[in-house]
């Protein structure tokens, strides 16, 4: 028996807990994510031929997806759940946002959530993770990050983890040459994945990641969480963060952000600034979604503020709540500050999966936008900020 078996194996009943883990765990993810992501597909808009057409030629963006939380093959097509490769290629996604979730406490809500306690280290020994990701959170991130390496290494080239500005050129340009290849983007769901410790940020920036959500259900050591319990601003830990993080190129995500923290960040950021998955409070008004303010102010740091496909986020299920929410947004920040954040597998009903994104297009055509919107919207605009914030070569 190893020394590091020995030192665990004395925690009451954890062997067991092992064991059934073990046992489980190649049906958990499939169990749990079909429960918890289901696509409502109801009320979509019927696609026109022009539609279709347009759409074959997009290069479609997304702003966040939970995928890497579970263990799922993403190079085969399921049936349930919302994303894997071959739906993306189908939704003509030219880059998607990997955003990883670290600690989630039970009980979480969107009012008042406590940090004391977590559901996520059920969920890394029911899957099997490494016994290191069980009590430590940048070992989750940097384990999720991996699995999507290794995805993109066995995809034959269909998906193409981004890590500079050339790279995202690259992906472009292979996509125009005919090679529809995803451009992966790795981000973190909540900056308390640094274990309160600066030199993780370099670790994770060593591992690909290229944005941080700064705070997720919770307050964390470096900000307000909107659902946190003291909903407090930017930290001085966390201004350390921030600084560092533009420095080196990963973008600042405020989805989740308690107000103060929004207002913080948007008064000092020198990058473009990304709510990545949000509802807007002009449709839909509860504690998840932002209001005018930040709207302009992500806006004036030339970011982007991508509009979920989930109930909650739009207060409604159908393609026109999207469409309702998507208007507004662009009403009050500009149409070149609008986009997708589906939030896709991030245990969420979702309007549509990934590859539905054909029927988001068809209600904004429905809407009124034109075709170079709706360009703008679908992906241009992502595509535009990952330009700038992520890091020259
Ligand atoms: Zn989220």
């Amino acid at each position: 028996m190893s020394a590091l078996l020995r030192s665990w194996i004395p925690w009451r009943g954890l062997g067991l807990l092992v064991l059934i883990a073990v046992c489980i765990s190649s049906a958990t993810p499939r169990i749990v994510t079909r429960l918890l992501n289901p696509t409502i597909s109801s009320g979509l808009p019927q696609p026109t031929l022009e539609a279709i057409t347009f759409h074959s030629e997009l290069n479609v963006a997304d702003l966040h997806t939970d995928a890497l939380l579970w263990d799922l093959d993403l190079l085969k097509h399921r049936s349930s759940g919302h994303i894997d490769i071959p739906r993306l290629e189908t939704g003509r996604i030219a880059l998607q946002s990997f955003t990883v979730v670290t600690k989630s406490p039970f009980g979480q809500n969107i009012r008042h959530t406590s940090p004391d306690s977590d559901l996520i280290t059920l969920l890394t020994v029911a899957q099997a993770w490494p016994v290191r990701t069980w009590g430590n959170l940048t070992e989750r991130a940097l384990h999720q990050a991996k699995k999507l390496q290794r995805t993109a290494n066995n995809s034959g080239g269909r998906l193409t983890l981004v890590q500079t500005q050339n790279q995202l050129t690259d992906v472009l340009r292979r996509r125009e040459e005919g090679d529809n290849t995803i451009g992966a983007i790795l981000g973190i769901e909540g900056a308390h994945a640094l274990e309160r410790d600066l030199t993780q940020l370099e670790r994770l920036y060593n591992a690909g990641f290229r944005s941080v959500g700064l705070t997720h259900f919770f307050d964390n050591e470096v900000g307000g969480s909107a659902h946190g319990l003291d909903k407090g601003g930017l930290t001085a830990f966390g201004m350390k963060v921030v600084t560092r993080m533009e420095e080196i190129g990963m973008a600042i995500d405020l989805a989740h952000a308690s107000p103060s923290l929004i207002n913080d960040i948007l008064g000092t950021a020198s990058q473009p600034v990304l709510i990545s998955h949000t509802g807007v409070k002009g449709t839909c008004d509860n504690e998840r979604n932002v209001g005018d303010e930040a709207l302009r102010g992500v806006a004036v740091t030339g970011g982007l503020v991508g509009i979920g496909l989930w109930p909650e986020a739009i207060c409604g299920d159908t393609a026109a709540d999207w469409v309702q929410a998507v208007q507004y947004a662009v009403e009050v920040a500009g149409i070149d500050h609008v986009g997708l954040g589906s939030d896709w597998d991030g245990a969420v009903p979702a309007i549509v999966d990934a590859s539905g994104t054909i029927y988001l297009v068809q209600a904004l055509l429905d809407n009124g936008f034109e075709r170079d919107e709706v360009r703008k919207i679908m992906g241009g605009n992502a595509i535009r900020v990952f330009r700038q914030t992520l890091p020259a070569p």
